[in-house]
């Protein structure tokens, strides 16, 4: 990920001496554009001059005590009042925002609203002013109480700290009069850089003024990327030397490779863009089922996490589902809903892809469609009130997923009778799996737990213990499903959520392509399906790879299954075989992204 210049140096020419002379050199080629390498999250190309959001507000500087004394006793209230107006007036600002927009970026921009308003933040900013600070220092010392307080718990709540500090600008900028901090609005189509993007940014871009993103920081998991994801707009992230770019600089974007380059040759660019259009033209006319350039059939299934998104899964393309995420439909609950209310939910899921299968004239006992449930993975990044621990020292290493077991034994006993429920409801018979598995007595249990059932019992592969032991794993389950997100959250030692790692936090590191061809190989030789339901079944060019590899299935949102099945589909499996071979052989993740692209002609 470091920047590379192919640029050769442009100082003063010195001429030859007559005796020197020699028959004139050939013109120098035109340099080659300074290339910066990044991580892709958005596919699309994308060319435009740079723009960059507005500076944030300078910030006052907190004293030890808060500022305290500063304001004279009669003049605190008014000091609180101020404070409570800036707050007001950057929240409904937010607010219309909101109204403007739909889906994730209209609930950022609420979430945003609403943290400026938030009771315990104001609640702090009253009680530094009463003791006499500024409105201004009162606000940057109570967000920073607040932030501090929020990356002690780690997780999706230290993420929440950048939104914080984006409240904490605005409204501080609105108490000492400088522009409030935000995306211009470009005359002509650019593409935006920052070192970072405050979710309230992002949100309600306009794709028509916002060709593409760049961002020094930030990490595929961010809420840039989420945003950027919505938005379709082309996006690269944690791209070093994007600081460097200066304003008003033409860049070409790639958000397939993670590169972006400056100053390029425009025909060349042109011609990317082309390719770029035939490539959405394809997706969209894409309509499966999923088959290689040779006319081999391959399974392509969607990631779902309620009824809603089941239902447009079953409307589109995909054969069916490949990971179903329990626990995102219990997020916000406290109690553990009872068999039968979870029952109901686990149905929701089913129901349309039975109704489907139905219609489609198949056996209807349940086989002919694959529907795969994960068990509640509860902990880490998505903490469930009922099933995780409250505080622990390291989420992501702690007592997540099958783990939460281990307290309460109950939990996953209800849960696989609700799921059976559902499964006799429906008619329709699922697959299911364990997230976070390390061993294989887990595996035993799991699936004798599931079988007892009548249903189908898998495993996840996020944990690399599992991949080196796949073979052995594969003795007590029927499949493997490989959880790319974590796999490569886990055998890099690199936390997914971290922006400063997202070069390590990257699928198409060779080491994470290794442990993906183990598993591969094993469920080949056990003659057991082994699918891919992480990210890095989302991203076209790695199907190929993942394809080649030799796993069985791959499993992505299904607003990305077109891309991918028009990619699949003018790759032969021996192109595929020899891209993946390229990318293991790469040293690192750009170069087995280009060996891959080389390989695939
Ligand atoms: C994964 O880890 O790749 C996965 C699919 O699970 P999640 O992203 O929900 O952790
Ligand atoms: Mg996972």
């Amino acid at each position: 990920m470091t920047a590379t210049s192919h640029g050769t140096p442009t100082g003063t020419q010195v001429s030859p001496s007559p005796a020197q002379q020699t028959p004139p050199e050939p013109p120098a080629a035109d340099p080659a554009p300074q290339v910066l390498r990044g991580t892709p999250v958005v596919p699309g190309v994308a060319v435009g001059p740079v723009v960059r959001p507005a500076p944030r507000p300078r910030l006052p500087e907190v004293p030890e005590d808060g500022g305290a004394g500063v304001v004279p006793e009669e003049d605190r209230d008014a000091e609180i009042d101020h404070a409570r107006a800036a707050a007001a007036s950057v929240a409904e600002r937010l607010t219309a925002r909101a109204e403007r927009v739909e889906g994730d970026a209209a609930a950022v921009l609420r979430a945003t609203a609403q943290l400026a308003t938030d009771r315990g933040l104001l609640g702090e900013v009253r009680r530094r002013t009463r003791a006499g600070a500024s409105a201004d220092v009162a606000v940057t010392g109570a967000a920073e109480k607040f932030a501090q307080m929020f990356a002690t718990m780690g997780g999706l709540m230290a993420e929440r700290g950048t939104d914080l500090y984006d409240v904490r600008d605005r409204v501080v900028a609105v108490l000492t009069g400088q522009a409030e901090p935000g995306v211009p609005r470009p005359e002509v189509a650019s593409v935006l850089v920052a070192e970072d993007l405050a979710p309230a940014d992002t949100a309600g871009l306009d794709p028509a003024q916002v060709r593409a993103l760049v961002t020094r920081g930030g990490g595929p998991t961010g809420h840039t990327a989420i945003i950027a994801r919505q938005l379709g707009i082309p996006c690269v992230v944690a791209v070093d030397g994007a600081q460097d770019l200066l304003v008003g600089e033409m860049v070409l974007v790639d958000g397939t490779s993670g590169t972006v380059e400056a100053d390029p040759d425009l025909e060349v660019a042109a011609g990317r863009l082309e390719a770029d259009r035939a490539a959405r033209a394809a997706a969209a006319a894409w309509s499966g089922p999923g088959r290689l350039g040779d006319g081999t059939r391959f399974p392509l299934l969607a990631n779902v996490q309620d009824g809603a998104a089941a239902r447009v899964a079953a409307d589109g393309p995909a054969e069916g589902v490949g990971l179903f995420r329990t626990e995102l439909c219990f997020l916000g609950t406290t109690v553990e809903p009872d068999v039968e209310a979870q029952a109901a939910v686990y149905a929701e899921v089913l129901q349309p892809f039975a109704d489907r299968a139905r219609a489609a004239g198949g056996p209807g006992d349940g086989t002919d469609v694959k529907v795969v449930l994960r068990t509640l993975d509860a902990g880490s990044d998505k903490p469930i009130a009922y099933a995780t621990p409250e505080h622990e020292e390291n989420p992501s290493l702690g007592v997540r997923g099958l783990r939460v077991v281990r307290r309460d034994p109950g939990l996953l006993e209800r849960q696989l009778d609700a799921v059976a429920l559902a499964a006799e409801r429906t008619g329709l018979r699922p697959w299911v799996m364990a997230p976070m598995v390390a061993t294989e007595a887990e595996a035993q249990g799991f699936a004798a737990a599931v079988r007892a059932r009548g249903l189908v019992p898998g495993v996840m592969v996020e944990v690399p213990s599992v991949a080196l032991l796949a073979a052995r794993m594969l003795r007590h389950v029927d499949f493997l499903s490989l959880g790319t997100n974590d796999l490569t959250q886990y055998a890099m030692a690199a936390d997914r959520l971290s922006p400063d790692l997202a070069d390590l936090n990257d699928p198409w590191q060779p080491a994470v392509l290794a442990l993906v061809a183990m598993t591969a190989l094993a469920g080949q030789r056990a003659g057991k399906p082994v699918g891919v339901c992480g990210e890095a079944a989302a991203d076209p060019l790695l199907a190929c790879v993942l394809v080649g590899l030799g796993v069985t299935s791959l499993s992505a949102a299904a607003a990305a299954v077109p891309a991918v099945g028009a990619r699949l589909a003018t790759a032969t499996p021996e192109q595929c075989r020899a891209a993946a071979a390229a990318a293991l052989e790469a040293t690192d993740p750009s170069a087995a992204r280009a060996a891959a692209l080389a390989a695939l002609g």
